[in-house]
């Protein structure tokens, strides 16, 4: 069977991974995210040696940070677009190693990588319509709709939604660069860390931050169930990983709809339709293989 290479770039790391799928890899390596010329020919050197050792890589999937320019007729395809990241900008991550590897590329945001391995074996196996969001250093979204990744001027940036304040966090500084009062700029872990003054993994149970995320999370599904209409939306991130909280999104989701439309009971129920993701913390991973397959 032909070999699948995968990358998960991120701001801090970039995972690499050669196998048949997702669940037989034969080898992988984390490689700090440094500069582009030292981390991509890192990148370069592993899969040489992993092909050289195991045989050909036929495809490569790179679920990546953002934003990218997806637009295929694009002269800067398969590149990044302005990012935060020192140096970043304009990096040409899917040209880099389709002519280096002279292999078909699959690139997306992780986010998308990570909806898609959900549609082909995880929560939205049985749908054709749904959203994975990411909860943790930033907050990302990833939209399949009909079957299909949803790409358009770029692809969703379901982070930097407006969102209400919550109640008695008027005050609270957005920790968005560019925005007062989106999802990211308040309901990131960076913005729970600030507001808080410790990291939310420490934020013990019972403490109000929690209901406060909850509050933050519940309206975002709701803008989401509205706008796109999923089949089940999918939670993940670092912030995620915290017990309890998924509950208090279903409970304050539920109260925000006010009983408009039986969304939930046509899922199946609040829990069949607010879920946590499949893939523990190798939802990136996972995403960039799913990629890979489908890369022509
Ligand atoms: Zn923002």
């Amino acid at each position: 069977m032909a070999l699948l290479g995968a990358i998960e770039a991120g701001g801090t790391k970039f995972i690499c991974a050669v196998g048949e799928d997702a669940g037989s890899i034969l080898e992988r390596v984390s490689l700090p995210t440094i500069t582009p010329a030292e981390t991509l020919a890192a990148c370069l050197a592993f899969f040489q040696g992993a092909a050289a050792e195991h045989g050909p890589i036929s495809k490569l999937g790179i679920a990546a940070f953002g934003p990218l320019d997806l637009t295929p007729t694009s002269p800067t395809y398969g590149h990044l677009l302005e990012t935060p990241k020192p140096g970043w900008s304009g990096t040409d991550l899917a040209g880099y190693f389709a002519g280096h590897l002279n292999v078909p590329v699959a690139l997306d945001t992780d986010v998308n990588g990570a909806v898609l391995a959900e549609h082909k074996g995880g929560a939205a196996k049985a749908c054709q319509t749904a959203v994975y969001i990411t909860v943790g250093t930033g907050i990302g979204g990833g939209v399949l709709v009909n079957g299909r990744l949803l790409h358009g001027l770029i692809h969703p940036e379901i982070g930097h939604i407006a969102v209400p304040r919550a109640p008695g966090d008027e005050g609270f500084k957005s920790h968005c660069p560019y925005h007062a009062d989106c999802l990211e700029g308040l309901a990131s872990g960076p913005a729970m860390k600030a507001r808080w003054g410790q990291a939310a993994e420490t934020l013990p149970e019972g403490h109000e931050g929690w209901e406060m995320e909850a509050f933050y999370l519940a309206q975002l599904c709701r803008t989401l169930t509205v706008t796109l209409s999923p089949e089940v939306i999918i939670l993940g991130g670092g912030v995620l990983m915290r017990e309890g909280l998924l509950e208090k999104v279903r409970v304050r989701f539920d109260a925000l709809m006010g009983g408009y439309l039986p969304l939930a009971a046509r899922a199946g129920g609040l829990d069949r339709y607010i879920v946590r993701q499949s893939f523990g913390g190798q939802s990136g991973l996972v995403g960039a293989f799913a990629l890979a397959e489908d890369a022509a």
